[in-house]
């Protein structure tokens, strides 16, 4: 492979990472499905895209001693590999945009326990209500 077709495969890996984007990026604000999970789970988004990169990195260290996959293809796991690393610098580089997005988008949602006032300060409403509880992560991050 010359420089030329080095280029050329870089090119298109960004170009995936660039396309998966949008499927992250979920009402027009990225990462949505990825704070959702990383609330309910108790972890930070790094931790959570930590988690989902690592996933990748389990299935090309298991092709490199083994020399297959029984699931995806390597080169699949690959580039959702580089989709992660690039989800995680883009993370780390535009957080405070994010938070202020994300806070935005769910402020904007209703509470669940709206009708009722007298569930709204316990912590069954934050373990049950999505707006809230990722209101109250994104006041603490
Ligand atoms: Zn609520």
């Amino acid at each position: 492979m010359n420089l030329s077709d080095q280029h050329t495969a870089l090119t298109v890996c960004l170009e995936i990472v660039a396309s998966r984007q949008h499927d992250y990026a979920k009402d027009g604000i990225p990462l949505l499905e990825t704070l959702k999970s990383a609330v309910k789970s108790g972890v930070t988004i790094e931790q959570s895209l930590y988690q989902l990169f690592h996933k990748q990195l389990s299935a090309y260290e298991r092709y490199v001693a083994t020399g297959q996959l029984d699931s995806e293809p390597i080169e699949s796991r690959l580039k959702d590999a580089a989709n992660y690393l690039g989800l995680f610098n883009f993370y780390l580089t535009q957080k405070k945009e994010l938070h202020a997005a994300w806070s935005s988008h769910f402020a904007g949602l209703p509470c669940i326990y709206q009708s009722n006032p007298d569930l709204s300060t316990s912590i069954t409403h934050r373990a049950v209500c999505q707006r809230c509880s990722i209101l109250t992560w994104l006041a603490h991050h």
